[in-house]
């Protein structure tokens, strides 16, 4: 149960083999599936008051102490209860009082037993590939630094053939379900004989559980999954690999909000194997774990970084990057005369374009110039953004819709005008400047299934779209060899934004947007609009320098004592009224016993950015250390206190350790 206590049952046939076993027990007025964490210990209650356990499993192995050793970290480390945490961990087929039935992972070995051809390294991925092997078994972690195309994913194949040869099994983690696919494939292909299996959320209940078990037999050898995975127990784990380390996807949003790549670390050091952490703009914690740049001295998460500067096919350059002043340059709907000129000639010479716009929808708002009146969202403090592909309204915060006025609410004015932009408005003006171009716009409108997506990748390898639309969809991991030209736009919104880690997601995501450019033979071009041309953010863009960039934001972070350089916490609340969240947190705070802990710093509760969703009113407190262990003393006796709080019966809270968004 999601509680912060466990339960004692009898169980009289139980011994210690038994401990992890899944078992059923009566729980309330019905039956449940526990996991049994221990035997033959006196409980508190007398014994006429325990219930005894109705049957333990026995159709899966008990899950390994070093399982359980991982939840309790997570819950620890989280302040999550672990019973929550085991929940969560738990596909939820595997959870189900009545097994699945058990099927075979097969090996599709039938279709093609010889492995495809290896491609003979670079300099640079020999070089950094030998000081993994180097390095040898053990934990070891590896911060592999390498620009968009330059072939960490075949270092990441070779490292997984060296575990499969040695009869380990491979846990490889990737942000994002959409690049599942893609990776998938190239698995496929390189290892026929021990086909991946994945594990992500879109999965069937029955699937996952299915390649859950798989994994936990030893009969899958190689596991491919989102942040979730990451609670997978292997029997034979021996590498773990996470590819665009960097990516906020990592680190889970709701619920238990662990972060995937710190618990893979954790993982990593306990069972003692190395780990490799991919990105081509790693976060700044990883960056600065690379550099020796932790404030805590004690800190013994120091990784090696190894560094791929080129691209590795054959003549593939990384693209030229320019930025377009849009002060000084044409105009026309939003989009400089350079780069429609440029999308002209990749059009005249049969290459595909790209237009990068991170904002879905027609127009962010709908206003009416006569009375003021604009689309706001009942339930939100946010405007409803306006879709006209099937004009509607809708709020991109709570899902609210509503159809689009044919009149002003307000004053009855026929003539509503729409504000800003968003992709499908690109589209629109696209189609209108290229009447023969093919134009594809992806989003998360457009590709709201899977397939629907698979089917657009499908398009645009095969050469059916000259002018893709997209938003950072589009901008992850993937390989379009006819994309010579990408155009960024609207991308200066996140350069003064309150969020202080804003920089460091814009300047990740132009990055890899960029890194579609000339993947291939075709020399790639980036044209990023800007009003600021000159900001160190763009300067370092332009000049492929990640690392100065990262230097210079770590300077900042030291200067200012953010993370990497100190630690925080946020408590947050959220109910009907906003008095009731501030008060919530102001108790909290009361509560804090602070002058017992004088390396804590609590800050007054505030309301959130978004400071209304779905009809909740927002507010947060931030809880910060420069020592982890100072702060997480702090939480742990805090969280006891805050359980004790007398809430109204509409308000939630959460506490989230290192958040990622403020
Ligand atoms: P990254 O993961 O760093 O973005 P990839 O591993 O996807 O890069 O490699 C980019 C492209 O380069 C892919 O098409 C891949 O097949 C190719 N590639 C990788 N390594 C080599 C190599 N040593 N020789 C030739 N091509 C390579
Ligand atoms: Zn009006
Ligand atoms: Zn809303």
């Amino acid at each position: 149960m999601p509680l912060p206590r466990l339960f004692d049952y009898l169980a009289p046939q139980a011994g210690p083999g038994d401990v992890g076993r899944l078992v059923h027990v009566p729980f309330g007025s019905g039956l449940r599936v526990g996991i049994l964490l221990d035997v033959g210990v006196k409980s508190e209650l007398p014994e006429e008051q325990l219930k005894p356990v109705q049957e333990i499993l026995t159709d899966l192995p008990p899950l390994p102490p070093e399982w359980m050793r991982l939840c309790e970290f997570c819950s620890g480390y989280y302040h999550a209860p672990l019973g929550e945490v085991m929940l969560a961990a738990l596909p939820a087929g595997v959870k189900r009082a009545v097994p699945t039935k058990r099927r075979q992972i097969k090996a599709r070995a039938r279709r093609d037993s010889v492995a495809e051809s290896l491609p003979e390294l670079t300099g640079e991925q020999a070089a950094a590939l030998d000081s993994i092997r180097a390095a040898g078994p053990g934990f070891h972690p590896f911060l592999l630094f390498g620009v968009t195309g330059s072939g960490k994913t075949e270092i990441y194949l070779r490292l997984i053939a060296d575990a499969l040869e040695a009869g380990g099994q491979v846990l490889l983690l990737t942000p994002e379900i959409n690049l599942t696919p893609q990776m998938e494939a190239r698995l496929a292909a390189r290892f026929p004989e021990t086909p991946p299996v994945s594990l992500h959320s879109e999965l069937s209940e029955a699937m996952r559980a299915r390649h859950w078990r798989a994994a936990f037999t030893g009969e899958a050898r190689i596991v491919l999954g989102t942040r979730l995975s990451v609670f997978t127990p292997m029997p034979d784990l021996a590498l773990i690999i996470i590819d665009e380390e960097h990516d906020p996807s990592l680190k889970q949003q709701d619920g238990i909000r662990y972060s995937a790549r710190d618990l893979a670390v954790f993982r990593a050091r306990q069972r003692g194997i190395p780990i490799v952490l991919g990105s081509a703009t790693p976060s700044l914690e990883s960056w600065g774990n690379a550099h020796g740049k932790r404030a805590s001295a004690r800190s013994t998460s120091r990784y090696r970084l190894l560094t791929l500067n080129m691209r590795a096919a054959g003549n593939a350059r990384l693209p030229t990057v320019r930025c377009l002043d849009t002060r000084r340059e044409t105009m026309r709907e939003g989009l400089s005369a350079v780069l429609l000129d440029a999308l002209a000639e990749r059009l005249a010479r049969g290459e595909q374009s790209l237009v990068f716009l991170n904002r879905r929808g027609f127009a962010p708002v709908l206003a009416c110039p006569a009375c003021g009146w604009i689309s706001r969202c009942n339930r939100c403090a946010a405007n409803l953004v306006l879709h006209l592909a099937d004009r509607r309204l809708r709020c991109h915060h709570c899902g609210s819709e509503a159809r689009v006025p044919r009149a002003c609410p307000g004053c009855g004015n026929l003539d509503l005008q729409p504000f800003g932009r968003g992709t499908q408005r690109l589209e629109a003006f696209l189609a209108e400047c290229f009447p023969q171009a093919r134009l594809l716009r992806v989003d998360r409108d457009a590709a709201r299934s899977r397939k629907q997506w698979e089917a657009m990748l499908a398009q645009i390898h095969g050469g059916e779209a000259d002018i893709l639309i997209g938003t950072q969809m589009l901008a992850k991991g993937h390989d379009f060899p006819r994309l010579t030209l990408v155009g960024a736009v609207g991308a200066d919104a996140a350069l003064f934004s309150a969020d202080w880690r804003a920089p460091e997601r814009l300047f990740a995501l132009l990055m890899q947007v960029a890194g579609r450019a000339g993947r291939a033979d075709l020399p790639g071009e980036v044209l990023i609009q800007t009003q600021y041309p000159e900001h160190p953010l763009y300067t370092a863009l332009t000049a492929h320098d990640y690392p100065s960039f990262a230097f210079a934001q770590l300077a900042e972070r030291k200067g200012a004592g953010f993370p990497p350089y100190s630690h925080q916490a946020m408590l947050r609340a959220e109910a009907p009224e906003m008095a009731q969240s501030i008060a919530f947190l102001a108790s909290a705070r009361a509560g804090a016993r602070s002058s017992e802990h004088p390396d804590v710093a609590l800050y007054d509760p505030v309301t959130m950015r978004l400071s209304r969703r779905a009809d909740r009113e927002r507010a947060q407190l931030l809880v910060e250390s420069f020592s982890r262990p100072a702060l997480q003393g702090f939480l742990k006796e805090w969280m006891a206190t805050l359980r004790q709080i007398k809430i109204p019966a509409r308000l939630r809270w959460h506490l989230e350790v290192d958040p990622l968004e403020f």
